[in-house]
């Protein structure tokens, strides 16, 4: 992955992406964690607007911001 790509991956957001793509380690000031996470860091990959397919076997690389709905929890 080339560095601009990699810097974009984690990049924070000013807002949440709504019904766009996530990376994990995004993060935007409308971040929730997840139900039931012990100590969870900010990022999109623990926040409950993300889906990342964590209910099925196989989860996704990239995630699509739901903000405002929650997918998990
Ligand atoms: S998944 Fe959460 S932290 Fe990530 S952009 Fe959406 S609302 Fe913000």
């Amino acid at each position: 992955m080339s560095e601009t790509a990699r810097r974009k991956t984690d990049q924070s957001l000013s807002a949440p992406n709504a019904e766009g793509n996530v990376w994990p380690r995004q993060v935007c000031p409308a971040f929730t964690p997840r139900v039931g996470i012990i100590a969870p860091i900010p990022e999109c990959w623990y926040c409950q607007y993300a889906d990342f397919h964590l209910d099925r076997p196989r989860a996704l690389e990239v995630g699509v911001c739901e903000w405002p709905k929650k997918v998990l929890g």
